[in-house]
């Protein structure tokens, strides 16, 4: 019996349950190499071994805000935040795309010249994190790149922009950003842009504008992902007709289920996926259920914007860590009502029904919003892979679900690529 065990023991990773009931029966290693990987693979140790990443992190948001360190494991309760690297490890969320945002603002020169600024200043953040955190934490330029940092026990730290706004009407910027190593572009946010409408707001475009289809061209040319989250369905439409790769949606999720503006109908998402494009299931809460305020908070949350405005481009970083303060304090006097896990897992199997195990991956919207109750922050990911082994998906379903669809997006990107620009790093 012991011998057996131990040359068991590197055939797979299996549950005692699973290795009783296969010894009880004929004994034989065939049977057991045979043995559905639901039953015979714990969840934990299926996510510990798969290669993980999320679409979305809008952490870079944080890293010089006060009192926020990556290196100290924070808390949602007591300060909102979802990442930092002790809950990565944690949780085993292994990295993904870093977010260089940019507040919507004033579609004109002198507005451009400061958020430009700004978001050159926000990919200088990722990187300094990186080289601050070197044993831990590594720059990923290609889609080979993910596996070997993993190997090397570090997170994967891609880099994406959330809205195209800071490029202004200069296209040719978007290459600095690609040689600091951005691989990932969203067009928009909340608000319609020189490039695109938004889901969120009246369009201008009816899609894209001229210019933002020649964007689409630009990040075809240089090898970056086009992201069309926060699109209007027209500029989703547009994006998948110009663009010479399948698109992606890098945190979004389906009408199907609970229709809102930015969630994406049903038709649309299928189009995508016959486009080889992936949609990343989101989980911000009021994208995942109607989730109406109390009155006491309605009020609170009215009285803080008469007090800050909401204009975050024109707010310098002491007004901006003072509204944050007060918001915190805010959302623990008035928590705005949670969505649950089960919520989320509901979008994201339905999302998977819909367009299929190859299409679907994860951008749970952390530190931009994301988090139901149940699944606070990153350090509770393993439960997606446990719904997903108990919904009856396989050990290869859900590596594709959490980085083979993204990883293989980005090799149709890199493959389609015509510029022959590299990142520095690269030359090293
Ligand atoms: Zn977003």
């Amino acid at each position: 019996m012991k011998s057996l065990m131990v040359s068991l023991a590197g055939v797979a990773v299996l549950s005692a349950a699973a290795c009783a009931s296969a010894l009880q029966g004929s004994g034989s290693l065939v049977t057991e190499q045979q043995a559905p990987a639901a039953e015979s693979t714990s969840s934990i140790e299926l996510h510990e071994n798969l290669l993980t990443l999320d679409a979305h992190l809008d952490t870079p948001a944080l890293f010089h805000r006060d009192g926020y360190d990556f290196s100290k494991r924070g808390s949602f309760e007591a300060d909102r935040t979802n990442v930092d690297l002790p809950r990565l490890q944690s949780g085993k969320l292994d990295g993904g795309f870093w977010v260089i945002y940019t507040a919507p603002g004033p579609l004109d020169e002198a507005s451009y010249i400061a958020a430009r600024t700004s978001a050159i200043l926000r990919q200088a953040a990722i990187r300094e994190l990186a080289a601050k955190y070197a044993d831990s934490v590594e720059l990923a330029f290609a889609a080979d790149d993910a596996a070997r940092i993993h190997e090397a026990n570090k997170i994967v730290v891609f880099q994406s922009m959330e809205n195209a706004y800071p490029l202004g009407e200069d296209i040719t910027l978007l290459q600095t950003f690609y040689v600091g190593g951005l691989r990932m572009l969203g067009l928009v946010h909340f608000d319609s842009n020189q490039f695109a409408d938004s889901s969120t707001d009246d369009p201008l475009h009816g899609g894209l504008s001229e210019l933002g289809k020649d964007l689409v061209r630009e990040a075809n040319r240089l090898g970056m992902i086009v992201d069309a989250s926060h699109a209007s369905d027209d500029a989703l439409r547009d994006m998948m007709e110009v663009s010479s790769t399948p698109v992606i949606l890098s945190h979004s999720g389906p009408d199907g289920v609970f229709e809102h503006a930015r969630n994406v109908p049903d038709d649309l998402l299928v189009q995508l996926a016959e486009s080889g494009g992936v949609v990343h299931v989101n989980a911000f809460g009021g994208y995942l259920e109607d989730l109406q305020p109390t009155p006491e908070r309605s009020a609170a949350l009215e009285a803080l914007n008469e007090e800050y405005g909401n204009n975050f481009a024109e707010m310098t970083d002491a007004e901006i860590n003072a509204y944050r303060a007060a918001r915190i304090a805010l959302e623990q006097q008035y928590p705005s009502p949670r969505s649950t896990f089960d919520k989320y897992i509901e979008h994201l199997l339905y999302t998977l029904d819909l367009v299929g195990v190859d299409h679907v991956g994860i951008g749970a919207d952390w530190d931009g919003g994301g988090g139901v109750d149940g699944m606070a922050d990153v350090s509770d990911v393993p439960k997606i892979t446990a719904a997903l082994l108990t919904a009856g998906y396989s050990r290869a379903d859900i590596e594709k679900i959490w980085s083979g669809n993204v990883l293989r997006l980005m090799r149709d990107v890199e493959a389609a690529k015509t510029a022959t620009l590299v990142s520095p790093d690269v030359l090293n």
